[in-house]
């Protein structure tokens, strides 16, 4: 462990952590702190089987080293290149580092990784990369690897060392003088407000996708709980880097992906000038044009005189149906064409989030034995996240995480949580109690248009402070009104941090003034030197508080843990 950072160690004693969040990155921390003999509560709004984690298609990344002479330091490079260099570059090499043992173990632990003749796994290309670097299993490697990894868990969970809780929603944080002693959850079967205690809590709730309503993810990742942590005093960083995937269908639901992995197997893109395909990505890019990195791309798109298109037909039927089967399932299915015969029209949407919690080399947040992990923490992405390093990133971080518990002092006696728990207790009654006031379901609709109006693939300043005027009204209102819902309490309540967020996410890039990786501002076309920094956002006495740091001082924990 880095010494000026880590906390003393601690003597072996068995300690309690609660793990929020059943994707792959809550699974592999609560896997690797069951294996060093902690015992772990794994609560969760939802079953791992619908974690966001089991959407993703494409693969995830590792520099295996063979006939092409990948290796961990061009992985680096070219993830700090795709982030625009203001990722930590010594967390990033950590990432990169582990990611062959990654991949070796989840293939090791069940994940059937496509492999050819030899037995070798089979790696494609994926945007941004200078490599083949991306194993995947068939068109569904998320699943295979939230498979494996439950099948894994299970076993911890016969041995009593993981405890699985579903349909508990994160309430609140039990912190006290930033120190987090736990967690409270509202039961979404009992209607009622439960306290679980710990000493770890970590954070591992995906990205913030509720805030802009309709996007390529699930929306059981609505962003609350990093938007009421942020309240509570969590620090959040980087909240202005919204990636946009560059090809997606749009549905009366959501957005749905057409993978990355369809340019990776050579998928051109095109707009018509009358009948003439102009190649657009090639022309400006040349031939490796149409597997630019996702903020190139989509820009190129949104800037296109006309619609754009995705071309995958000359790869033929059957190598399609072998590669791309789930491809043609939602291009069919959502668009209405068959990609065997036809281009299919695609548009940039909202996929993936780089900000979230502020987190330390070793996933500490900046309140006291609180980690965060997985899509919610940001630390590896800088400006703009590579395809196949998320899944890698969600894994990894699950593993550093577990570590740093093991090795971290644990938060020690609570003080007398009762206060805490009683007024959140009485918030909530007043919610379910109260008659139907100010409907929740439409001031979600609301900030999800404000947020995909003003936040869309170029921002400036006019609009972000539209943006802002709108998104106070319903912070105002919020102060004068509860909130209602006849579905659920939380759909109420859950706008205490989703509005929040929104806000912090608007202040994030009203305050970079340059264009970066996904952050574009039509204002300051051009990238500066003097927002080479991590925009690090808190929240303090009803203030939104932006200050700039390199993104290795983003959580400092001597500082910030204090002598505890
Ligand atoms: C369509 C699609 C395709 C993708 N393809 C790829 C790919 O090929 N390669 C790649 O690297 N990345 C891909 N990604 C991104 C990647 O899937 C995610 O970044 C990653 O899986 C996130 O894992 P996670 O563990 O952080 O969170 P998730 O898998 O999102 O899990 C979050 C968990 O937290 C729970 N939760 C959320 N809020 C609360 C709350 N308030 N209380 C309690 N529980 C809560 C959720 O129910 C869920 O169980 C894709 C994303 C999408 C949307």
């Amino acid at each position: 462990m880095d010494a000026s950072t880590s906390a003393p160690p601690h003597a072996a004693a068995p300690r309690n952590v609660l793990v929020i969040g059943d994707g792959i990155s809550g699974l592999t921390c609560a896997i690797n702190c069951a294996k060093a003999g902690m015992h772990v509560t794994l609560a969760s709004s939802t079953v791992p089987e619908r974690a966001q984690s089991v959407m993703a298609a494409a693969g995830i990344n590792a520099a295996l080293g063979r006939k092409d002479g990948d290796n961990p330091l061009s992985h680096l490079e070219d993830t700090m290149k795709g982030g625009c260099f203001i990722a930590d570059e010594q967390a990033v090499a950590g990432l990169c580092d582990d990611a062959p043992a990654i991949v070796r173990w989840l293939a090791d632990i069940g994940v059937p990784f496509n492999r050819d003749a030899a037995g070798d796994i089979i790696l494609r290309a994926m945007g941004g990369h200078s490599h083949k670097r991306t194993a995947y299993a068939g068109t569904s490697t998320g699943k295979q690897i939230v498979t494996a990894l439950t099948q894994q868990s299970r076993r911890y969970e016969c041995d009593g060392l993981i405890t699985y809780r579903m349909n508990l929603v994160f309430h609140s944080a039990l912190v006290v003088d930033g120190v987090v002693y736990g967690a409270l959850f509202f039961d979404e079967h009992l209607h009622k407000l439960e306290p679980i205690l710990a000493d770890a809590v970590v954070m591992a709730t995906g990205g913030q996708n509720g805030v802009f309503g309709k996007t390529t993810g699930s929306t059981l990742c609505d962003g609350y709980a990093a938007g009421k942590l942020f309240i509570q005093g969590a620090r959040l960083k980087n909240l202005e880097f919204i990636q946009y995937h560059p090809t997606t269908i749009e549905t009366p639901q959501k957005r749905m992906l057409v993978s990355e992995a369809a340019r990776g197997e050579g998928g051109r893109l095109f707009y018509l000038d009358g009948d003439r395909r102009v190649y657009f990505m090639e022309d400006l890019y040349g031939p490796r044009g149409n597997l630019m990195s996702r903020d190139i791309v989509s820009k190129a798109i949104f800037d296109a005189p006309s619609q754009v298109y995705l071309d995958v037909t000359f790869l033929g039927a059957k190598a399609i149906m072998q590669k791309l089967p789930e491809v043609y399932e939602i291009c069919l299915r959502y668009g209405g064409v068959d990609i065997t015969k036809d281009p299919v029209p695609v548009a940039p949407s909202v996929h993936f989030f780089m900000g979230g919690f502020a987190v330390d080399r070793h996933h500490r947040t900046n309140l006291a034995h609180l980690y965060a992990i997985g899509e919610c923490a940001s630390i590896y992405h800088g400006a703009n996240r590579l395809g196949g390093n998320s899944l890698l990133a969600a894994v990894h971080s699950g593993r550093v995480a577990a570590q740093a518990i093991g090795e971290d002092n644990p938060a020690g006696a609570p003080p007398d949580l009762s206060p805490l728990i009683t007024d959140a207790t009485n918030a909530v009654d007043r919610v379910m109690s109260s008659p139907s006031r100010y409907p929740a379901i439409y001031v979600k609709r609301d900030m999800a248009t404000i947020m995909n109006r003003d936040l869309g693939i170029t921002r400036d300043e006019g609009r972000l402070d539209r943006a802002r005027g709108d998104i106070d009204y319903y912070l105002d209102i919020s102060k004068k009104l509860a909130f209602d819902s006849d579905v659920s309490p939380y759909q109420a309540f859950s706008l205490e941090g989703m509005l929040p967020l929104a806000r912090a996410i608007i202040t994030c890039a009203a305050a970079r003034k340059e264009s970066r990786g996904a952050h574009i501002r039509d204002d300051f076309p051009e990238n500066s030197p003097d927002y080479r920094y991590a925009t690090l956002i808190s929240f303090a006495e009803g203030r939104y508080e932006v200050e700039w740091r390199p993104e290795s001082q983003a959580v400092d924990v001597a500082k910030d843990w204090g002598e505890r």
